[in-house]
């Protein structure tokens, strides 16, 4: 069966889309076919605005319609500490944690796997702002595999390199979660993040 180009065309654009497979798509398509014409409109207008609106801040690489970032510019935010993340989106996650520092987003994915390079992570404006002394902490907030153990160990040589204390989140056990059956990386990240216990 073909359907109409207009219909095949909006199907090829959501199948794009991560999460989304072909039966999915055509699903939405039909659903958009009957949205009224000011939604469709409305939808079609959001995407291109983020699209030509919203890109990395020039001094965190946070996600932003403005220049340096809303973060950057809170005078009330704590400057001696930086948080160091690989995306935005985990930006989003400690923002609600209530952390009221700095961040510095590398807005690259590693992969060793994929042969990526450390090289081509671009450090600059952090190093700049290791190199003022006004940081006291970075915070390495990567995710807890191989790739993140990586980029760790990386950043932590260079904010070493500057004499600055380096800390990395605590990968404890999930709750609910079964000391037997926890990977050994997870189990040595918990021991290395055990904290002082006190009645
Ligand atoms: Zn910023």
């Amino acid at each position: 069966m073909r359907l109409v180009r207009p219909l095949e065309n909006l199907i090829d654009q959501l199948v794009k889309l991560p999460t989304i497979g072909p039966k999915t798509a055509q699903r939405l398509a039909l659903f958009l076919l009957k949205v009224p014409e000011d939604e469709a409109k409305a939808l079609a207008e959001a995407i291109l605005e983020v699209r030509l609106q919203v890109f990395p801040c020039s001094v965190c690489g946070y996600l932003t319609d403005l220049d340096p970032c809303y973060i950057c510019q809170d005078a009330k935010r704590d400057k001696n500490i930086i948080c160091v993340t690989e995306e935005a989106s985990d930006v989003i996650s400690i923002e609600r944690t209530g952390y009221n520092g700095q961040y510095f987003v590398l807005n690259k994915e590693f992969h060793v796997m994929e042969g990526h390079d450390l090289d081509e992570i671009n450090l600059d404006s952090l190093e700049d702002k290791l190199a003022s002394g006004e940081i006291k902490e970075v915070i390495l907030a990567f995710n807890p595999d191989v790739d993140g153990e990586i980029m760790a160990r990386y950043l932590a040589s260079i904010a070493e390199a500057h004499q600055v204390k380096v800390t990395r989140l605590a990968h404890g056990l999930p709750v609910g979660g079964d000391i037997e059956f926890t990977d050994e990386l997870t189990l040595r990240r918990a021991i290395e993040g055990r904290y002082e216990f006190m009645e």
